[in-house]
């Protein structure tokens, strides 16, 4: 049996014996597409009358990678687009890691996902969560769902009936207030520029980008100078502020935000504010926030190049998560593989590796991951 074969067989297992295979809901109005180990979405326009039409097909087929329409349509296997008759689309943010450009992706490149890039995304889940969709857009935490991409990243979905009917450019201001694109430092700072004032700004209690950069300066202001050098803050001026920072910290609850002498502020906000805009960016993936006609991994589905679950988490679950225990799909059994892989992997609390082309028995699910990140070759 050759190696695809081999984990054909596990995909289909892995769908026949999952106990609680939860479609999406209305499944029936949904657009899915499938693919094959070397294309993720080779054939669309597919459709089915329900759940079980679901589960018969994966089970028959068992595609390494299956996505469904964010959208609902009335004929979701009519083509082209046009003649699907859209009825309305989830709003789904996309975020995966490769998007955060962290020092560690330098060193182990994009495709391998290390511990820290699974933290990092993790958290700016969260963060998208936290910060941005329950306080701004008032969401409730029961109307949104999270899962693990199966890979990289997180997909939030926000199950609301206000969002479904949003066009593309009410998604892109979404996604722009998200990456804070389009947001002048005029804006939140009203006297800027005027001279003989004292610089007057946001308080931290105050609603959307405001607070949320007056409650970010607060807290980098007490990690220290080298977080504040990180936002471009000259070395003696973070000193300064780090001296004094119970003061300005004081100051900026009182929307005074010239605690410090700092010559040139215009200048220096500016580049602050821009800076940590940009933080908060770069990560939302917009295609997929702006194209309501958007294809994306089916929940509980397998992904073709892990093996792993694109699993469901509860949000109150989100911050125990962990993809390379949680998220195993092939739990039975050993295998024997020629490895060669530079990195360790650590899955299921046990790390493997680095490997010189070495034969290794390993668990199906490490030999697996391997093989399909091209770092190993099934005997
Ligand atoms: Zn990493």
């Amino acid at each position: 049996m050759d190696a695809k074969a081999f984990i054909t067989n596990l995909i289909r297992d892995y769908y026949k014996n999952v106990s609680d295979f939860p479609a999406p809901e209305a499944v029936s109005s949904r657009e899915f597409g499938v693919g094959t180990f070397e294309r993720k979405i080779l054939y669309r326009h597919i459709e089915f009358k329900s759940k079980n039409d679901l589960r018969k097909y994966l089970i028959e087929n068992a595609p390494p990678y299956i996505s469904c329409s964010t959208a609902h349509y009335k004929f979701p296997a009519a083509r082209p687009m046009e003649k699907k008759g859209w009825l309305g689309s989830e709003l789904v943010f996309d975020l995966d890691v490769t998007d955060m450009h962290l020092p560690c992706q330098s060193a182990h490149g994009r495709s391998w996902v290390c511990a820290v890039c699974f933290e990092e995304i993790k958290n700016e889940t969260i963060k998208l969560i936290e910060e941005f969709l329950i306080p701004d857009f008032g969401f409730s935490s029961n109307e949104l769902e999270v899962n693990f991409s199966g890979n990289r990243g997180y997909h939030v979905h926000v199950k609301n009936d206000s969002v479904l009917t949003l066009d593309a450019n009410q998604r892109k201001e979404i996604s722009d207030y998200i990456s804070g694109n389009g947001i002048e430092v005029e804006d939140i700072f009203e006297n800027m520029g005027q001279k003989g004032h004292a610089l007057l700004g946001p308080k931290p209690d105050d609603i959307g980008w405001k607070g949320k950069l007056a409650r970010s300066f607060i807290t980098t202001l007490n990690s220290g100078t080298e977080q504040m050098t990180k936002l471009g803050i000259d070395k003696r001026i973070a000193n300064n502020l780090y001296k004094k920072r119970a003061l300005v910290e004081l100051g900026i609850k009182n929307g005074n935000w010239d605690m410090v002498y700092i010559k040139n502020k215009a200048d220096f906000w500016k580049t602050i504010l821009a800076n940590q805009a940009i933080a908060q960016s770069d990560r939302i993936d917009r295609n997929v926030t702006k194209d309501p006609s958007h294809l994306i991994r089916l929940p509980e589905s397998i992904h073709g190049e892990t093996g792993l679950i694109a699993k469901k988490v509860g949000i109150a679950a989100l911050s125990k998560f962990d993809p390379m225990n949680d998220a195993i799909a092939f739990r039975n059994g050993e295998m024997e593989v020629i490895a060669n892989s530079q990195q360790k992997l650590l899955i299921n609390n046990e790390q493997y590796g680095p490997f010189n082309k070495e034969k290794v028995k390993l668990p199906v699910y490490a030999g697996t991951y391997l093989y399909l990140k091209g770092l190993a070759d099934i005997i």
